[in-house]
């Protein structure tokens, strides 16, 4: 059996304090892998630049023309990390490469653990997750809200892998299948489990970032959180369901309390009560339209069905022209 050809995929935002170090970390990676026999040598380190405003994308193309192993393409414009991950993928999948894998560019997640989830792959899995075995660098807000966030999907239905983010090796036939998912709202790491096929995980231990900064604050952890749940769960909406018909119950028994009290001569005293009631009942009401109506903006993009990423530039290869129609 011949070697595989293993792209390793790079979403870069506005990184240019960081590649110079980790882009000859990721070559090294390449090199040693080849020399061990468990790759081919026409594997490839892919960039993907998501629109960055910096000098990453110049970046890119020096490394381009100072070694053939590494390769990039440009979006666009900024479309989020998920989606760049995501035109990586597709890049490598058009390109016929045999294995991909999908790391952050910022030395977060350890390199060192392809080694073992190349391996895993030789083995007979097709898909490898990697999953953080200690999230020590993480503050102790980052690490509660992530962990309760796993807890959350999972109770919810979702099959996602505890402590995994979006370092994940994926054999061809994995990408082969999950092309055909074609929603717009993609939450990677809650798709990937659908697709199925036989998995493995490798553990591995998260560092610091090497440099720069991260682009995930409170706001858009929260809404790539809220935004897994709604793509791959229809459970809020049930649990509305619930809601409303223990709500319903609660106050049924209320009005044949009242009725009784009434019978018996005594009345039922208390505008406050009603208003506070009145209130939150409006309250919940208004917390459930706007759920539903998360669902409904989610629909309205689907049907849309725009492209999910727009690639611009490659280095490889000038800008061809799609003819529609
Ligand atoms: N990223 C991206 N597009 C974005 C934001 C981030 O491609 O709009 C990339 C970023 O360059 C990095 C990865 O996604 O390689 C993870 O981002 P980051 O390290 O900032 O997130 P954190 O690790 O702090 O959750
Ligand atoms: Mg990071």
């Amino acid at each position: 059996m011949s070697k595989p050809i293993l792209w390793i995929v790079i979403p870069c935002y506005n990184e240019e304090q960081v590649l110079p170090i980790t882009a000859p970390m990721f070559l090294q990676k390449i090199t040693s892998l080849t020399e061990k026999g468990m790759i081919s040598d026409k594997s490839r380190v892919l960039f993907v630049n998501d629109g960055s405003r910096d000098k990453t994308w110049e970046l890119i193309c020096s490394f381009a023309k100072q070694d053939a192993h590494f390769i990039g393409i440009s979006q666009s414009r900024n479309r989020g990390h998920q989606n760049a991950v995501l035109a990586g993928l597709m890049e490598a999948r058009a390109n016929n490469c045999d294995i991909t894998i999908s790391i952050d560019c910022d030395g977060q997640d350890d390199i060192n653990a392809m080694d073992e989830m190349v391996q895993k792959y030789l083995d007979g899995a097709e898909v490898v997750y990697g999953v953080r075995s200690r999230r020590d660098t993480d503050t102790f807000f980052k690490r509660f809200t992530a962990e309760g966030f796993y807890h959350l999907m999972n109770a919810l239905g979702a099959d996602i892998v505890f402590n995994h983010a979006d370092y994940r090796l994926i054999s061809a036939r994995v990408l082969d299948s999950f092309a055909d998912y074609k929603e717009v709202n993609i939450f990677l790491r809650g798709m990937v489990p659908l697709v199925g096929f036989q998995s493995e995980q490798v553990l591995y231990e998260r560092h610091e970032r090497l440099a720069g900064e991260s682009h995930y604050p409170l706001r858009k952890m929260l809404a790539l959180a809220f935004d897994g749940i709604t793509s791959l769960s229809n459970k809020p909406i049930r649990l509305i369901t619930g809601a409303g018909i223990v709500v319903s119950l609660i106050s049924f028994i209320g009005v044949i309390w009242a009725i009784v009290q009434a019978a018996m001569g005594s009345v039922v005293a208390g505008w406050a009560s009603t208003i506070c009631i009145v209130c939150f009942v409006g309250g919940v009401q208004l917390v459930c339209l706007g759920v539903i109506g998360e669902y409904i903006g989610k629909i309205y993009m689907e049907t849309k069905a725009r492209p999910r990423y727009i690639i611009s530039e490659r280095t490889w290869a000038p800008y061809e022209r799609k003819y529609h129609g």
